[in-house]
């Protein structure tokens, strides 16, 4: 890296930062961004901050929005009596996306993962509990991904939320098993959600 200047060095290794960003994508980025108009170079810089000045996170649903609560959790059209718990805010856009999904949602932000040291503590799974003394609600939706940590929160939600006297159901295996809910398409995730089943 030596032989870049050092503002296209730092250029690179912010890149190559970003998940899923290799050393030699990182480097196409940076010397694409040298190229780019000033005006255009404004733009993806001013994009950048914005998002992370105006976006906040949910108190109630821990979902990523530009308020709080986000437009799902202060909707009147939607129902209360469902909460679809995911993963990830990019499963909640999946989910959306099939436009039959008419409860509230809760975003985990990840799943157990001893491997990656990944704790319940560390989920949101707390604030999960928070609304399960809700008495509009009848049915918690476990949507976490097929895998093995997916199954693995799934089950050690369901175990949580059995007390409290709610139906708990897990969406079926429409989904290859290790497949991501946010890159299925939406005939697979409707499939999944009406054939979900309850855990006992
Ligand atoms: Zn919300």
């Amino acid at each position: 890296m030596d032989h870049y200047s050092g503002p296209i060095t730092k250029l690179i290794e912010e890149f190559a930062k970003l998940p899923g960003i290799g050393r030699k994508t990182a480097q196409r980025l940076a010397f694409h961004v040298i190229a780019m108009d000033k005006d255009q170079v404004k733009s993806l810089s001013s994009a950048l901050i914005e998002a992370k000045n105006n976006i906040t996170y949910c108190t109630i649903c821990c979902n990523i929005s530009d308020k709080d609560p986000c437009h799902i959790c202060s909707s009147n059209h939607r129902s209360d009596e469902i909460i679809c718990v995911v993963e990830d805010p990019r499963d909640v856009a999946a989910m959306e996306r099939t436009k039959e999904y008419q409860g509230k949602y809760h975003v985990l932000h990840g799943t157990i993962s001893p491997m990656d040291s990944i704790t319940p503590d560390m989920l949101k799974i707390k604030e999960l509990l928070s609304r399960m003394s809700s008495t509009d609600l009848k049915e918690v939706i476990l949507a976490t991904n097929p895998t093995i940590e997916g199954e693995a929160t799934a089950m050690y939600i369901a175990r949580l939320i059995k007390p409290f006297g709610i139906r708990v159901t897990r969406i079926a295996h429409g989904l290859p098993v290790g497949a991501d809910i946010e890159y299925a398409d939406e005939v697979t995730i409707s499939k999944a959600m009406e054939n979900r089943r309850e855990i006992i």
